[in-house]
């Protein structure tokens, strides 16, 4: 059994899952290593997960006798996995873990940031505490200077280094025998040489495995010279610059210095898309705000961003055949005609429908007040 690290394409197939009137356990389990760093503690928070599952099997109503069946069998095999040794968190601050034996799944994931211990019996995989997670984005980190190119990637809250980029290149000092000008010349090809190298390695290493930002770190000079021979996919996600030392810093050296440069982008980035969602929603154009017109786009598939405020929820229904939410009591679904379910909370459902339809979610965590005004919701539209 493999655990998987969370990206945003895993995420879009569990919010696409079709389970065909099955249900999916959906459990989430803090690892942060401060409070779970030893195993009888995770064991011990593990169990309380599971006791938590079975009491929301037993508290839910309208289930069918196979609906339950087919969860008791998820909760043994959730249970079977976070007591078997293939529950290595190493390195996770915390666990997912979706189950719907009728669909075929059970899925792991570890999570870079500590979580809510949280079991949720639903007719989708709860998505909502990944969705944040997993659109904060990928990040990669390239050290540099004359002879040394290094590379860390991950997420915000990880970075883990991959095998340096090291290139034999000669002292800058003088040295006898060849005439200083030509020594010179033959140094400065070699930096080049270097600086070229390190990009086709780093355009390789984004090729197979692609991230959405990029920060430089080194020497002012070598890191102008670096980013101009960047392969242009590279070069326009370049982010920032980071003050580490690049032979001898530590990869938590580099997270350090990398992490509030990461908020400021994150934070200009959110600050961005509430700017552009005012004005899409003051010209009545590329902007919806507040819950009923932020879903009917979702609803019509209009949607590029989804924005919402930390923690919101509200109450509406949701299809059961086809998906479709509403903020307001409807009795039957308006795309087909089906039978519509009230449910205390449609923020999460409308999350999901963000994601299928490969929306960015962008959960205000920087200027909340900003989307407040809004009703906490809003989203910019693709047409
Ligand atoms: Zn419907």
């Amino acid at each position: 059994m493999q655990t998987n690290e969370l990206t945003s394409d895993l995420l879009r197939r569990l919010a696409d899952l079709h389970t065909d009137g099955a249900c999916v356990l959906s459990l989430f389990l803090n690892l942060d290593p401060s409070q779970f760093g030893t195993v009888p503690a995770r064991a011990t928070e593990a169990k309380a997960l599971i006791d938590e599952a079975e009491r929301r099997l037993r508290e839910a109503d309208r289930l069918s006798h196979d609906q339950q069946q087919s969860l008791r069998g998820d909760i043994e095999r959730a249970r079977d996995y976070l007591r078997s040794p293939a529950f290595s968190a190493e390195g996770a601050h915390g666990l997912a873990l979706f189950a719907c034996s009728p669909a075929g799944l059970f899925e792991t994931i570890k999570l870079p940031r500590p979580v809510d211990t949280l079991a949720v019996i639903d007719d989708s995989p709860w998505v909502e505490p990944l969705a944040e997670l997993a659109m904060r984005g990928s990040w990669a980190v390239l050290l540099v200077n004359r002879q040394t190119g290094r590379m860390l990637r991950g997420s915000p809250d990880r970075l883990v280094e991959l095998p340096p980029i090291e290139d034999e290149v000669h002292g800058q000092h003088d040295q006898g025998g060849w005439s200083q000008a030509r020594y010179q010349r033959s140094v400065e090809k070699e930096v080049h040489d270097h600086l070229k190298r390190t990009a086709e390695v780093a355009f390789r290493r984004f090729r197979r495995s692609p991230f959405d930002r990029l920060l430089l770190g080194g020497p002012e000079e070598i890191l102008a010279a670096m980013e101009e021979r960047l392969h242009q996919y590279l070069r326009e996600r370049v982010a920032g610059r980071l003050k580490v030392d690049v032979e001898t810093s530590t990869t938590a050296e580099v997270a350090r210095a990398a992490a509030p440069v990461i908020e400021q982008v994150d934070s200009e980035r959110e600050r961005d898309a509430l700017e552009r969602l005012a004005e899409g929603v003051n010209s009545g154009g590329r902007g919806a705000a507040g819950l009923a017109d932020t879903i009917a786009a979702l609803n019509e598939r209009r949607v590029g961003a989804l924005l919402v405020s930390e923690g919101l929820s509200a109450p509406g229904v949701v299809c059961r055949q086809c998906g479709w939410v509403g903020a307001d009591a409807l009795e039957r679904c308006p795309a087909d005609g089906g039978e519509l379910e009230q449910r205390p909370d449609v923020i999460e459902r409308a999350i999901e429908l963000a994601i299928t339809q490969s929306a960015e979610v962008l959960v205000a965590r920087h200027h909340p007040e900003a989307i407040e005004r809004h009703g906490g919701i809003g989203a910019l539209l693709r047409f």
